[in-house]
């Protein structure tokens, strides 16, 4: 069976009081709540991973997740941190093309097969992002281009390797705008990326990779969206900063 995954993308927000505050607060309630067949991942910012690990500690089905890693091993790369690091620090997943590193740090296609690849090769589950921009999907094109962007970045990968990866589809018109793409669009989606890499790597394959949706998801809607078949949890960003919302979306 397909993995249920709720992972917290908290993007570049909290100090390290705020995130060891939140963290605590997520691990008491986890325990509280015996949430067994979900995984949760916290993404903090690279500064909070080893405070955010020690907290977690052995917490279960809780894990540790980067937001980004380097497409390079090591080297003169200055500011860079590599998979291989994350690794070290206890980092099982790294979210890997969100559409915000697409658009302000002009991550591409080809890039991001390369830091998949880093990932991979370290160990780490990447999270790969993927998703449209509002004008194609006016356009009607939508499905086309994402599965572009999975074609592009993750079709050289092996069968092997690809069923390590987990897909999160965010259309970006419902990234942090409080407009969610409906449970039907989302699962019309999944169905047509899991086709796509079923026809690619085989039915049995695809049916064994976990696909989340991400933009906007909160305690009121996300039961709907995760009730569809091919919708398998979630990439959350707002209510990932409130261990409340967050811990009533993974429930
Ligand atoms: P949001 O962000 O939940 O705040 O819309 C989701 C994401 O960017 O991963």
């Amino acid at each position: 069976m397909r993995k249920k995954i709720v992972a917290g993308n908290w993007k570049m927000n909290l100090n390290l009081d705020e995130g060891q505050k939140l963290t605590s607060e997520i691990v008491n309630m986890l325990k509280d709540e015996h949430v067994k067949d979900v995984t949760v991942v916290l993404n903090p910012p690279f500064v909070h991973l080893y405070p955010v690990k020690k907290l977690i500690g052995d917490t279960p089905n809780l894990f540790l997740g980067a937001q980004n890693c380097s497409d390079k091993a090591s080297g003169a790369y200055t500011g860079e941190i590599s998979a291989g690091m994350l690794a070290s620090f206890g980092s099982k997943y790294v979210i890997l093309g969100h559409s915000e590193r697409r658009e302000y740090f002009k991550e591409s296609n080809e890039l991001l097969t390369a830091k998949t690849r880093q990932a991979l090769d370290n160990g780490l589950i990447p999270i790969f992002c993927c998703g449209e921009p509002l004008e194609i999907r006016e356009a009607g094109t939508h499905e086309d281009y994402v599965k572009q962007q999975l074609t592009e970045s993750l079709f050289g990968f092996s069968p092997e390797e690809i069923s390590k990866i987990v897909i999160a589809y965010e259309p970006i018109w419902a990234i942090g705008t409080g407009r969610t793409a409906s449970s039907d669009q989302a699962q019309e989606m999944h169905a047509a990326l899991r086709n796509h890499l079923a026809g690619k790597y085989g039915k049995e394959i695809a049916e064994g990779i976990s696909i989340l949706y991400g933009g906007s998801c909160n305690p009121s809607n996300a039961r709907e969206i995760f009730s569809k078949p091919d919708v398998d949890g979630g990439l959350i960003g707002g209510a990932s900063l409130k261990s409340r919302d967050f811990v009533e979306i993974v429930k």
